[in-house]
């Protein structure tokens, strides 16, 4: 049995150097300055030396593979970087920064800045890919929630809601938005900036959609007041429903109190 915990690259700083490296220069490195490569470049191996560390020739200038990515100008190891990053990915019900605390037995700061900086990394993943979502031949849902407590549960004066718009292309990729309103002229202008007009839309029955529907190259609803939540194989919303309910799950059980500010992060973990 081979644990995915027992890679070396979640133990050791040189294997997780090597598996950054392998990843984001597949052709050898490339100095960040200057953008030169192969033997422009070469490895500074000292003992005095930070590890991965290397030496552009051509601009004279030191880099390493943290330049330019998350890693960035941080002093937590490559490999706790690492753990962090397969902690996010591998856990459906998401990780709590409180969690990580207890996990690396480090500070609250860092907990968090190593949190956050993952989630800006996956909300770039998922807003920052050039080009929109689905294309000719291809289903896009696309449906609210709204994101927020019970009264019952809070103390004092209850803030309204926040809802979440996504966009979920049929087995790909998933787009969430934090948006004020449901009115056509918001989901309207994020829907269209976000799917490509040959794809297929579909939604619920609410009355905003009719109008954005018409952008694309066909425009299903689901009549949900009806109970008509699947018509055929092809005819309903239900991949975007599910990711709300997973999504939902990891705020409820495992944020307990996602702030509005931040919720556009939470929504790019999933
Ligand atoms: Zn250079």
């Amino acid at each position: 049995m081979q644990s995915h915990l027992s890679f070396a690259h979640f133990h050791s700083e040189e294997a997780a150097y090597a598996y950054v490296e392998a990843r984001l220069w597949p052709n050898g490195p490339v100095c960040p300055h200057c953008s030169a490569t192969m033997e422009k470049v070469g490895r500074l191996l000292g003992k005095t030396n930070r590890l991965g560390l290397y030496k552009c020739y051509a601009c004279r200038k030191p880099f390493s593979v943290k330049i330019g990515t998350v890693f960035e100008s941080s002093h937590v190891p490559m490999r706790v970087w690492l753990q962090a990053i397969y902690l996010f990915c591998s856990s459906k019900k998401g990780i709590s920064i409180r969690q990580l605390q207890r996990t690396f037995q480090c500070g609250m700061k860092t907990a968090w800045f190593l949190g956050h900086r993952v989630r800006e990394a996956m909300r770039d993943l998922g807003i920052d890919i050039p080009g929109p979502l689905g294309g000719a031949n291809q289903v896009v849902e696309s449906d609210e929630t709204w994101i927020g407590g019970k009264a019952a549960n809070r103390k004092g004066k209850i803030p309204p809601k926040a809802i979440v718009l996504s966009l979920v292309e049929r087995s790909g990729k998933v787009r969430s938005f934090h948006v004020p309103n449901v009115t056509a002229a918001t989901l309207g202008s994020v829907i269209t900036a976000n799917v490509d007009r040959a794809s297929f839309l579909m939604t619920d029955d609410a009355p905003v959609y009719s109008g954005i529907g018409r952008w694309f190259s066909g425009h299903g609803s689901v009549n949900h007041s009806a109970e008509e939540y699947v018509r055929a194989y092809f005819w309903h919303t239900n991949t975007v429903e599910n990711f709300f309910s997973i999504f939902k799950r990891s705020v409820y059980g495992c944020y307990f109190h996602v702030s509005e500010a931040h919720l556009h992060r939470y929504a790019a973990e999933r």
